[in-house]
């Protein structure tokens, strides 16, 4: 068991699926009580009992993070049931491609209140136990708040709230000792991602082709930077956000580089001695 984490508490919102279970079961194998929200009751059973058969100590709050009520009542019976609330990992999230002429302002509202209100709602209620325990916030973005992504307006104005709220909070809430980083993570497959993402035609191969690193993420890759960002050998890192996604953020601009490569070799083949 890792010394950072024994005996500390974890809430992981989203928990019941993709990266926030990878995240749950990560920190219970590192011995922290791991709690997980979500709206779902049998996707967060199914995350706890994974925990809890590989030695672990979990349980479930089933909660929409959009309800203030219920998010403070959640945080208040964490800190009742345990004492209190170390870290707090900000992953739920809703998403769905639509182009942006299409898309009405009940979509938009509704992604943007999961994923930006809800991150509020968790914060704000999480907050007196982190203060008292000097704890940690890791929100999950995504690269398209610094870029935007066609399909994706109502998801990229959210995260880019929440990137926002990170930086705020890390400048506000660091003389309380309480840090606040952000994870971008690349490219994964998880429930949500397959009904949103890879079903459309070629797309899995055209996304791997960006990653420099030549591959998709996996759950893994992700729980393992956030098991790291809230530990104590991350304790001066604040405000910062931690790309996890084999670099595809840098993957090009304006020249896809291995394709450019790949010409330049082969025109350089055909040069005359
Ligand atoms: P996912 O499998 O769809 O997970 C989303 C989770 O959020 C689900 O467990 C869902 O559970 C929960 N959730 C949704 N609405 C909620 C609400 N109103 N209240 C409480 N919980 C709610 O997707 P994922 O790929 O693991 O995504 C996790 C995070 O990574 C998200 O923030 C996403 O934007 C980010 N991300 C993912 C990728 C990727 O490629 N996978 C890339 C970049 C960023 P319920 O439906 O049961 O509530």
């Amino acid at each position: 068991m890792n010394p950072h984490y024994a005996g500390k508490t974890v809430v992981v919102t989203g928990g019941g699926t993709g990266l926030g279970r990878a995240m749950a079961q990560a920190f219970g194998l590192e011995g922290a009580h791991v709690c997980v929200i979500g709206r779902r009751r049998e996707k967060l059973d199914e995350t706890v009992e994974s925990i809890q058969s590989s030695g672990g100590s979990a349980f479930a709050s089933a909660a929409d993070v959009r309800d203030a009520p219920a998010i403070q009542a959640v945080m208040s019976g964490v800190v009742e049931r345990t004492g209190r609330l170390d870290v707090l990992i900000n992953n739920a999230a809703g998403n769905f491609v639509c182009p942006s002429e299409e898309l009405s302002p009940n979509g938009f509202k509704s992604v943007v209140d999961i994923v930006l209100l809800g991150t509020f709602n968790c914060t704000r209620f999480a907050f007196e136990a982190l203060r008292a325990g000097k704890g940690s916030i890791v929100n999950i973005v995504a690269a398209y708040a610094w870029s935007g992504e066609p399909g994706a307006v109502h998801s990229a104005s959210a995260k880019a709230g929440v990137l926002a709220m990170t930086r705020t909070l890390a400048a506000e809430w660091g003389r309380f000792g309480i840090r606040a980083n952000a994870i971008s993570p690349g490219p994964i497959h998880t429930e949500g991602t397959d009904a949103n993402l890879w079903s459309v035609g070629n797309v899995e191969e055209e996304v791997r082709e960006t990653v420099p690193l030549g591959r998709l993420g996996q759950p893994e890759d992700v729980a393992r930077a956030a098991v790291w960002l809230c530990s104590d050998e991350a304790a001066w890192i604040s405000g910062a956000t931690l790309a996890v996604d084999g670099a595809q953020w840098l993957h090009g601009g304006t020249l896809d580089f291995r394709r450019a490569y790949d010409s330049i070799a082969a025109a350089a083949v055909r040069e005359p001695g």
